[in-house]
Order: structure tokens, then C-alpha cells, then sequence
């Protein structure tokens, strides 16, 4: 984390705060959803290829299960802090609730950066922290998924060593895995859609038009980036700038997103992409645009920044891309933000569908996935759209009473044991 960036924790204690003020929470339940109810903090040993041991540091974050297991995914990052698994975690609890799925929040991670490891020690890793963590993870209590910089693979390693140690095939045990793996359709792109979704609803609230023609600036072309570039563009949107950890590109004409994810695959990254000019990621950010989608990591939207947006509709596809101090300005000025618990919640939404599958040994197709999806996603929009229309407050204040809300009457009627 940079020194002035906010610690994520806290900005996600201040968002419940406000939740819990806006809807006059009891004072015990708003103190009982402030602390995760288990913080796991575990050692991670792994012989590298070279013989060498290190011994990384995870976690796992179980936020609250009020509303059904805890679900969320695992992040492999060098930066990755223990507040920030925390904050993400509680996420997890209110985006569960803002899409009705009977699901808890949770988050794990591992401080590492698998950039620079083998596939090997990736495996070897991934599969001891599944070790690690497997007393407190179940089909039934707290289900994990992919996140920044796991996949389909780590899923299905996972699922492997949760399988052996109980001597059956246990596939309810995460979500995300490949489809021939027990994966749903559908799943792959399922953050993306729902980002695409909201945009959609947004543009019609906000500038009463549809996605075609309109220009799309995207950062972070990993799973939620490049994807959400795929879906907008095939909705007919114009793709203007899309950017990585290595830096970004921009062409006022657009660009093809399907052809630049190829060079990216060649080349590790877009940049160099033809027929593009390059620029920064927080030039991406500045430019004038109609739909900007940060796709990458939190804190991009800050204070210095906030002023310079120039786009008239802000979609979150990564989680807490934008500071509380940043909302602000970014409503005084009437930017219309669909925050991260609804914008990006496609996933965990299919995520649920996957564990449904599972459970019932079935296998659904991609159109009734992708229908279910679009209900899911348009009535969360709008019950969240409405709520911002009657307490004259952004989105996000929007989704986090509609949230911490449902989650609030889960414990008022569940009471306090004992
Ligand atoms: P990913 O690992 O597939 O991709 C991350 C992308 O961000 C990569 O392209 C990387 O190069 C880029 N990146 C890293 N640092 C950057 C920087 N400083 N500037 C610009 N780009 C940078 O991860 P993902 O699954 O696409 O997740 C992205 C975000 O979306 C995260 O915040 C994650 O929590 C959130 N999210 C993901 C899912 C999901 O289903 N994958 C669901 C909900 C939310």
C-alpha cells in the first residue's frame, strides 16, 4: 500500500458506519459487523525449484455467515495485507446480500508473487495453503474462488487436495473451476457480464442510451478487463484505452479487445498494441470518456485524482478502485458510479449457481446461466438505483444499505448466542 492511501479496513468500517446511520442499525448489531468473526493468518513453506524454502504468509478471512457460507475468493499478490483481506472480506458479506445469494463474505490470500514462480511451485503452494486452511473451509461453511492472480488451475488444485484428505470428490468445495471440472458455463466471463449489465442499466438511467457507439475506457486486462472489453465491444461500445500492470494504450478510433488480448498473450502485455499511442494508467484514468471501468486493484479513484475524471459514467469492475474522499467529488459532480458490491458481483452470483450445480450433480447451459445472471444483476440495479433516487445519495451508500440492511435483519432475527 502506498503511504497516502487510505488502509482499506477503514474505509470499509466508514462504509458501514454510514450504512449503519443511514438505516439506524442498533448500536450491537453495527459493533457486531465490524470485526471479521475469524481472521486466519497462516504459514506457508514450499521448496522452490532451486531447493531453496520460503515460507509465504496467507490468510483466510471469514467476514460473517449470517445469510448462509462464507464465500470469497483468494488473491496471490506481493502487496496483499492482512487489513486489505479484511476489507475485502466484509465486501464479500454486503455484495453477497446487495444479489440476494445465501452466502456469507470471505477472502483469503497469499503474500506472494506468482510472476516470478514455476508452475510447480504455484501448485505446491496453492495446494499447502488448501491444507492449511481446510479446517475452517468446507461445501457448507465457506466455499473459496478465484481472484487477482488465481484461476481455473488453482481451483482445481484446490479442489484436489481438499478430495483427497476427505477420500471422495468434494467439486462444491470452490467455485470457478473449469467447466469439463465441474465449472458452470458461463463462469469465466460472469464478473464481466454483470459488469456489461450494469453499464447497460446505467447508461439508460444516466444518459438515456443504449451501449452502441459509446466510449469505453477499461484498466486491467486480466480476467475482469479483458473480458468486460470483449462483452462491451460485442454490445457495441467502443473500446478507446484498455492498460496493465505494465502500462496502458489509447486510440480514438477503438480497437478490437479480442485482437489485443492476442498480443497480449504473445507479448505479456498491450502495450505496443498497432495502431495504438501509449499512455499511463493514470493518464487511462483522465481520459474523456463515457464509460470508465477500473478493472485492476483498489485505490485508483483517490482525492488527487477525483477532479480529472472525465467520464460520465463510472463502472467498478475490480473491488474498492475508489476512495471514500473521491465519491464525494465524484457525485458533487454527477459522475454516476456503480460500485464494486453490485457492479462486479456477477461472479459470485455465477459462483452460486456453480455450487448449486455441484450439489445437485447437474449441469446447466450457457443461455439459462447468463438469463439467470441478467434477472440477478437488473433487479439488484434497480433496487439499488431506486434507493439512491430516495435518500438523495450515490450508489454506493445506495447498495451498502441495501446490503448491510438484509444482513442486519439476518442477526436481528437470528439474535445473539448465547
Ligand atoms: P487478474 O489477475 O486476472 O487481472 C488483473 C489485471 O490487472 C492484470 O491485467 C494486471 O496486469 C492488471 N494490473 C495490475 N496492476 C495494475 C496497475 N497498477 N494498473 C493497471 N493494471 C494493473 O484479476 P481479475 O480477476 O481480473 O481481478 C481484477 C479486479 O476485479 C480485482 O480487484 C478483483 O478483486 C476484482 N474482481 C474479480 C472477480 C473475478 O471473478 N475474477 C470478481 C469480482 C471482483
Amino acid at each position: 500500500m502506498a503511504e497516502n492511501e487510505p488502509d482499506p479496513y477503514d474505509v470499509a468500517l466508514q462504509q458501514l458506519k454510514t450504512a449503519a446511520e443511514m438505516l439506524k442499525i442498533e448500536p450491537w448489531i453495527h459493533e457486531f459487523l465490524k470485526k471479521p468473526q475469524k481472521a486466519l493468518t497462516v504459514a506457508i513453506p514450499v521448496r522452490l525449484d532451486n531447493d531453496e524454502l520460503v515460507n509465504f504468509t496467507g490468510f483466510r478471512v471469514q467476514h460473517n455467515n449470517a445469510r448462509g457460507p462464507y464465500k470469497g475468493g483468494i488473491r496471490y499478490h506481493p502487496d496483499v495485507t492482512v487489513n486489505e483481506v479484511k476489507a475485502l472480506a466484509m465486501l464479500m458479506t454486503w455484495k453477497c446480500a446487495v444479489l440476494d445469494v445465501p452466502f456469507g463474505g470471505a477472502k483469503g490470500a497469499i503474500i506472494c508473487n506468482p510472476k516470478n514462480m514455476s508452475e510447480g511451485e504455484i501448485e505446491r503452494m496453492t495446494r499447502r495453503y488448501g491444507y492449511t486452511i481446510m479446517d475452517i473451509i468446507g461445501p457448507h461453511k465457506d466455499i473459496p474462488a478465484p481472484d487477482v492472480y488465481t484461476n481455473q488451475q488453482t481451483m482445481a488444485w484446490l479442489m484436489d487436495t481438499y478430495s483427497i484428505f476427505h477420500g471422495q470428490p468434494i467439486p462444491e468445495i470452490v467455485t470457478g473451476k473449469p467447466v469439463f471440472l465441474y465449472g458452470s458455463e458461463g463462469r469465466e466471463e460472469a464478473t464481466s457480464r454483470g459488469v456489461m449489465f450494469c453499464a447497460r442499466e446505467a447508461a439508460n438511467k444516466a444518459l438515456n442510451l443504449d451501449l452502441k457507439g459509446l466510449r469505453v475506457a477499461v484498466q486491467g486486462y486480466g480476467n475482469v478487463g479483458w473480458n468486460t472489453a470483449k462483452l462491451m465491444h460485442a454490445a457495441g461500445s467502443k473500446i478507446i484505452a484498455a492498460s496493465d500492470s505494465k502500462g496502458g494504450i489509447y486510440s480514438d478510433n477503438g480497437f478490437d479487445p479480442v485482437k489485443v488480448y492476442e498480443h497480449k498473450m504473445k507479448t505479456r502485455s498491450v502495450v505496443g498494441f498497432s495502431g495504438t499511442e501509449e499512455i499511463s494508467n493514470e493518464g487511462l484514468l483522465e481520459l474523456e470518456c463515457d464509460i470508465l471501468i477500473p478493472a485492476a486493484l483498489g485505490n485508483q479513484i483517490t482525492k488527487p485524482n477525483a477532479d480529472k475524471i472525465n467520464a460520465k459514467i463510472i463502472v467498478e469492475g475490480a473491488n474498492g478502485p475508489t476512495s471514500p474522499e473521491a465519491d464525494k467529488i465524484l457525485y458533487e459532480r454527477k459522475i454516476l458510479l456503480v460500485p464494486d458490491i453490485l457492479a462486479n458481483a456477477g461472479g459470485v452470483t455465477v459462483s452460486y449457481f456453480e455450487w448449486v450445480q455441484n450439489l445437485c450433480r447437474e449441469h446447466w447451459p450457457e443461455e439459462e446461466v447468463n438469463k439467470k445472471l441478467e434477472n440477478k444483476i437488473v433487479k439488484s440495479f434497480n433496487g439499488v438505483y431506486n434507493i439512491s433516487q430516495k435518500h438523495k445519495c450515490d450508489m454506493r451508500t445506495a447498495a451498502l444499505m441495501l446490503g448491510v440492511g438484509r444482513v442486519a435483519e439476518a442477526i436481528r432475527t437470528l439474535g445473539l448466542w448465547p
